[in-house]
């Protein structure tokens, strides 16, 4: 064969500047791209004998990757269809390039979060191998046989001139020589190309080899004094993949200890085991494969986010799939292996991909459906597990319409004895008791068990039930649950006197009288912050506390968005803490308080008093706290 030369075809008169540059924040990459290109080469391959128009043995396909430090050299060896002169003339020379050119219209518009995917989407991945080289050489040998089949050799120096010539490569296959240049030395580092193959290849379906590793054989006949046969430490390839990942097997073969096994294999990191998985699997209208995992959700939600690991035929594509699936599943784990996903748009674009669209509603119907399974197929398991699930399910619940109207018959509420109820059971529990003076159903909560105990206590000795919604999202979710509940309203136990919360019909008789109430409420003011407290009256029954403090839950519910940077409050300097302090005119020391003469002695007992209502309120600290405890050793002396 003669040696050809040209000149690369583009407009823009250098590419490799601009590729260099462009993608300059991954060049990773380049290697995911290369050994992409041996898989597919290898898999066509595979594809050509199993339809008999290659009928030659196929041999070891094992994909090598080789480095050299000293030659400065990295290698990239397949034997799949390898290719000839005109293939590779028209491949890597002139349709790359012109995918160069589209490459270069549309870099301009897409973040450079998308470049990384996007880039062997457009046909260049071959060449993201400039991004670390100052020369590229391609060995390669067709499958084929005849005339115009030889062994060829092209090269290129990263300027727009490249050579081909007559090779020497006996086998099949191809060979990408790399000269790594300079500033990319790191790519000669055996565990940076370790790194990158775990990343990047950890579950392609073709073996792929790099390195060496020792293991222990056993020596034939040999065998040590107590019978075992003896060992010898070998060496032997190293295959960096596991080329038939679970995902794509049947679950009808496969334990949960197998799924529990590729969670750990997937997070080296993560010392819990998952609560369960789903096992995805469809081929129309789209295919998509891959397994997820519920994991247990912390407080910290946004720690758990983008840990599913998107695929394309078993190539790492990236592991952040947010636009891809609805937010709240971004909290689960796995993989999801797809090659309808598109992949050369950018993010916005995807949310309105039909395929995408599909996508992510298959996945949420699927999550839907195998929580209702786990909760008709075992309430109690389910039960055990919901702590853990519930903010994800609440977090689904809030922000997918969809989501809702599945989860419906599985969501639980907890109340504050620790029992579970479905939403339907919970309001059958209440619906005859628990209403307001509208007739409207209340829900009482309490979202500190500690911190309300008293409240809490108080609404059940009169018999009502109190829910625990102490979850990171409750507050949000208490609102979905108002807006979807129809004449309901969810009440903190201590956002007014549990008898005003829920209308009793017999009210409780005052021991006191219009007159008494005023003058008393005077002596309280004189000594409580009225900035922060409102005096009122109440005939609350003896045994209830005779000072007690409660916070509208509307300005708490305020408050608590503002706390949370949400709210349209933010600027104006912030709400004040308000609370009622509501006095209970029907208790001893109170109505003993109303004989009493003497101011100062009122006055005492009325700082005691107003003391121990914020201190169970967890509202008294520092130097008043400190005050009060030397008050009380006082008192007792
Ligand atoms: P893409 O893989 O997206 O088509 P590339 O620039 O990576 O774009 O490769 C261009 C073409 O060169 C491939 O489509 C293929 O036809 C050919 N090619 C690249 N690498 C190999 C290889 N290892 N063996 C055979 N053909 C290859």
């Amino acid at each position: 064969m003669e040696k050809r030369q040209g000149k690369i075809g583009v407009t823009t008169e250098n590419i490799f500047p601009i590729i260099k540059k462009f993608l300059y924040s991954d060049h990773e990459i380049f290697l995911r791209e290369l050994i992409s290109n041996a898989v597919d080469a290898t898999q066509k391959l595979s594809a050509l004998a199993s339809i008999g128009q290659f009928k030659e043995e196929l041999g070891d396909l094992t994909i090598k990757v080789e480095v050299d430090k000293k030659k400065k050299t990295l290698k990239v060896i397949d034997r799949g269809i390898g290719m000839t002169a005109d293939e590779v003339e028209k491949y890597i020379t002139q349709i790359a390039f012109s995918s160069a050119e589209e490459f270069i219209e549309k870099f301009k518009d897409i973040s450079e979060e998308d470049q990384k995917s996007i880039i062997g989407h457009f046909g260049l991945g071959f060449y993201s191998a400039f991004m670390v080289s100052e020369k590229v050489e391609i060995n390669t040998k067709t499958y084929k046989k005849g005339p115009g089949t030889k062994a060829v050799h092209w090269e290129c120096d990263g300027s727009p001139e490249y050579t081909i010539t007559e090779g020497n490569r006996k086998d099949r296959g191809t060979e990408i020589i790399l000269h790594i240049d300079d500033e990319n030395k790191d790519f000669l580092e055996d565990y940076k190309i370790q790194e990158l193959l775990n990343k990047y290849s950890k579950f392609l379906p073709v073996p792929i080899q790099f390195g060496e590793e020792e293991v222990e054989e056993e020596i034939e006949g040999e065998k040590d004094k107590d019978g075992k046969p003896k060992t010898k430490k070998v060496k032997r390839p190293r295959i960096i993949n596991n080329t038939n990942p679970i995902w794509k097997k049947n679950p009808t073969d496969l334990t949960d200890e197998d799924y529990n096994k590729f969670y750990r294999e997937l997070y080296p990191m993560s010392f819990e085991e998952p609560l369960f998985h789903i096992h995805l699997n469809v081929d129309y209208p789209f295919n998509l494969t891959g397994i997820l995992y519920f994991p247990k959700v912390k407080n910290d939600i946004e720690l758990q986010k983008n840990k599913i690991q998107l695929y394309s035929n078993q190539v790492f594509i990236t592991d952040s799939v947010e636009g891809i699936v609805p937010d709240f599943l971004t909290l689960l784990h796995g993989v999801i292996d797809s090659p309808d996903i598109p992949l050369n748009v950018s993010r916005s674009y995807l949310q309105s991909d039909a395929n995408v669209k599909k996508i992510s509603s298959y996945i949420t119907r699927k999550v839907a459906d195998k929580l209702l399974e786990l909760f008709n197929k075992d309430r109690e398991k389910f039960e055990a597990k919901w702590d853990d699930i519930k903010t994800f399910i609440e977090y689904g619940m809030i922000s997918e319409p969809k989501f809702w109207d599945k989860a419906v018959k599985f969501a639980l509420l907890k109340n504050t004895e620790g029992k579970y109820f479905t939403f339907d059971e919970y309001k059958a529990k209440i619906e005859n008791f628990q209403k307001d003076k509208d007739d409207t159903l209340v829900y009482l909560y309490a979202n500190h068990a500690d911190e309300q105990f008293s409240y809490i206590e108080a609404a059940k000795e009169r018999g009502y039930d109190v829910l625990l919604m102490d979850g990171v999202l409750d507050n949000h979710f208490i609102n979905t649950l108002e807006q979807k509940f129809e004449k309901s309203r969810f009440a903190r136990v201590d956002a007014d006197t549990i008898d005003k919360l829920i209308n009793k019909e017999d009210k409780m008789p005052s021991k006191l009288d219009e007159k008494q109430k005023e003058a008393l409420k005077k002596d309280f003011e004189r000594n409580v912050d009225s900035k922060q407290f409102e005096v009122s009256f109440e005939d609350l029954s003896e045994t209830d506390a005779p000072v007690l403090i409660t916070q509208n839950e509307f300005m708490r519910r305020m408050k608590d968005m503002e706390a949370l940077g949400g709210s349209g409050m933010m600027g104006l300097g912030g709400l004040p803490d308000t609370y009622s302090l509501v006095v209970n005119a029907n208790h001893p020391i109170v109505t003993k308080l109303a004989d009493e003469k003497e101011d100062a002695k009122k006055d005492e007992v009325i700082k005691q008093l107003y003391d121990l209502a914020r201190l169970s309120k967890n509202l008294l600290k520092g130097k008043e706290l400190s005050e009060f405890v030397k008050r009380s050793v006082e008192i007792i002396k």
